[in-house]
């Protein structure tokens, strides 16, 4: 199958109301161009070096999400064009975003990572975390981020019945405090699902997927 019919297919199976990033990391900008014909405009990347060549080869209507962990002293590299950062798991790191873009005059809107997956690699805060640091004297004062969802990573496994579970608690969080609205929060974006579970996802309320393999085909 053609990257071009693999992403019809996978867009004839997503309800409007649910944004499709095309996550395209290590692959060829062709790959992405072939996307870009038919009309997607989303890219997500993990690697900061990576989506900022493909930022600079690329038609600059393209959204650019940042999808991978972020490290402090590479935010300066994305902060010029980056349109969401989704994984974004400490106060420090916000500072950092925060500074980054009043550099360049704007606002990077960026999810929080939610810890979800009961194996122990996974990146994020837990609920008490979260609202420590969506309370913080220090988040309130960010005046060039805007914090507008949730991102949640479930447990690499088959099991279906515990990809649920992973999945309907953070819908659970975000549906808590979603009401929680300051000048920099605005939940609006539950960032869940990949190739393999976001079906699933988005029958536990993800309003934004990732999907890679699906789209261009297996990576090395
Ligand atoms: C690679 C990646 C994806 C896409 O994974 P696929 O299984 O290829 O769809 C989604 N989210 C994150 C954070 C990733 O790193």
């Amino acid at each position: 199958m053609s990257i071009q019919s693999n992403l019809q297919h996978i867009k004839s199976t997503i309800p409007p109301h649910v944004t499709l990033v095309a996550v395209s990391k290590t692959k060829p900008v062709s790959d992405l161009m072939e996307a870009y014909d038919v009309g997607q405009r989303i890219f997500g990347e993990n690697k900061i070096q990576e989506m900022t060549e493909k930022y600079e080869s690329m038609p600059k209507d393209i959204q650019w999400h940042m999808i991978g962990h972020v490290q402090t002293n590479k935010v300066k590299y994305m902060a010029g064009y980056v349109n969401l950062i989704h994984g974004v798991d400490s106060l420090k790191l916000l500072a950092e975003i925060n500074k980054q873009a009043k550099k360049h005059n704007r606002t990077i809107n960026c999810l929080l990572q939610v810890y979800i997956a009961e194996e122990e690699s996974k990146f994020g805060l837990d609920e008490n975390e979260l609202l420590e640091l969506l309370g913080s004297a220090e988040f309130r004062l960010l005046e060039n981020i805007k914090v507008t969802g949730l991102m949640g990573m479930a447990t690499f496994t088959e099991d279906q019945t515990q990809i649920q579970k992973e999945f309907t608690h953070l819908k659970t969080i975000f549906d808590k405090h979603k009401t929680l609205k300051t000048e920099n929060c605005d939940l609006q974006i539950i960032s869940m699902g990949m190739s393999g579970d976001y079906q699933l996802a988005i029958e536990c309320g993800s309003t934004m997927v990732r999907i890679g393999s699906s789209i261009f085909g297996g990576r090395n």
